[in-house]
C-alpha cells in the first residue's frame, strides 16, 4: 500500500537520513522543519503517519501533537534525545502512539513505522495483478508476462496507484497529491515522463499497453482502453 509520512525534524541530516531511508522503502514523504509547519501539513494533509521530534523550533513537538490530536488521529511517532520517563508519558497522554529515542538505527526506526502502519491481512493483499502485470508489495518489484522489470522507486509507486485504482481515470492532480511529495510542481512535466518511462518498460518486457491517457482528465489502467 502506498503510504504518505510526514517527517517534523529540525535537524536537517537527521532530516534528510530519514527521508531518504524512507523514500527507500517506497513511503512518499513530506518534510517540515520546524513545529508550525509540521502542525499545519499534518492538518491539511491525509497522512498515515507522522514522524515527530520533541524539540522543535517556533511550536514544541507536544504543542504540535495537541493540535493534531484535535483534528486527526494519524498515528504519531515521537523522537527525543531525552530518557526522561514522565516526558515521554507526557506525550502519550495527548496522543502520542509510540517513541524513539536518538541516536536510533534505521532499521529499529523502519520496523516501527511498519508496526504502527500494520493493517488487518484482509486489508493488504501481497500481490497486485493486471492482465499480465504483477506487483509484489512486498518486495517492491514488478513482472511483465514473468520478466521482471526495471523500475526506478518513484515509477513503482506510480505503477502501485495505478493498479491500485485499475479501471478508474484518475486526475493528475490526484496522481501528483498522492504519489509525490509537496516539493513537486504541479506543471512540470515529471508525471508525463514516468508515464512514458512505465509504458516503454512494460512494453520491452512484451506487453500490451495498459496505462491509457485521456487527454484533460487523466491516465487509466486497465487491459482496454473503454
Ligand atoms: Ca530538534
Amino acid at each position: 500500500m502506498l503510504m504518505k509520512i510526514l517527517i517534523v525534524e529540525d535537524e536537517i541530516t537527521i532530516a534528510r537520513f530519514l527521508k531518504s531511508g524512507l523514500e527507500s522503502e517506497a513511503y512518499v514523504v513530506d518534510l517540515a522543519i520546524d513545529g508550525q509547519q509540521g502542525s499545519f501539513l499534518a492538518r491539511t494533509n491525509a497522512y498515515d503517519l507522522i514522524i515527530l521530534d520533541y524539540h522543535l523550533p517556533k511550536q514544541n513537538g507536544l504543542t504540535v501533537i495537541e493540535e493534531i490530536r484535535q483534528e486527526r488521529k494519524t498515528p504519531i511517532l515521537m523522537l527525543t534525545v531525552c530518557g526522561d520517563p514522565s516526558r515521554k508519558i507526557e506525550a502519550f497522554k495527548l496522543g502520542a502512539d509510540d517513541f524513539l529515542t536518538k541516536p536510533f538505527l534505521l532499521d529499529e526506526l523502519l520496523w516501527r513505522v511498519y508496526a504502527l502502519l500494520r493493517r488487518p491481512p484482509t486489508w493488504q493483499a501481497n500481490l497486485l495483478k493486471v492482465d499480465n502485470l504483477l506487483l509484489d508489495l512486498t518486495q517492491h518489484s514488478a513482472k511483465n508476462h514473468g520478466r521482471p522489470l526495471n523500475l526506478t522507486r518513484k515509477e513503482y509507486c506510480l505503477l502501485e496507484y495505478l493498479m491500485r485504482h485499475q479501471g478508474e481515470i484518475s486526475s493528475r492532480e490526484i496522481i501528483m497529491e498522492n504519489v509525490w511529495d509537496m516539493n513537486m510542481d504541479p506543471f512540470s512535466n515529471t508525471l508525463d515522463t514516468h508515464i512514458l518511462n512505465l509504458r516503454r518498460k512494460l512494453k520491452a518486457a512484451g506487453g500490451k499497453n495498459l496505462i491509457h491517457t485521456f487527454p484533460g482528465r487523466g491516465y487509466k489502467l486497465a487491459t482496454k482502453r473503454f
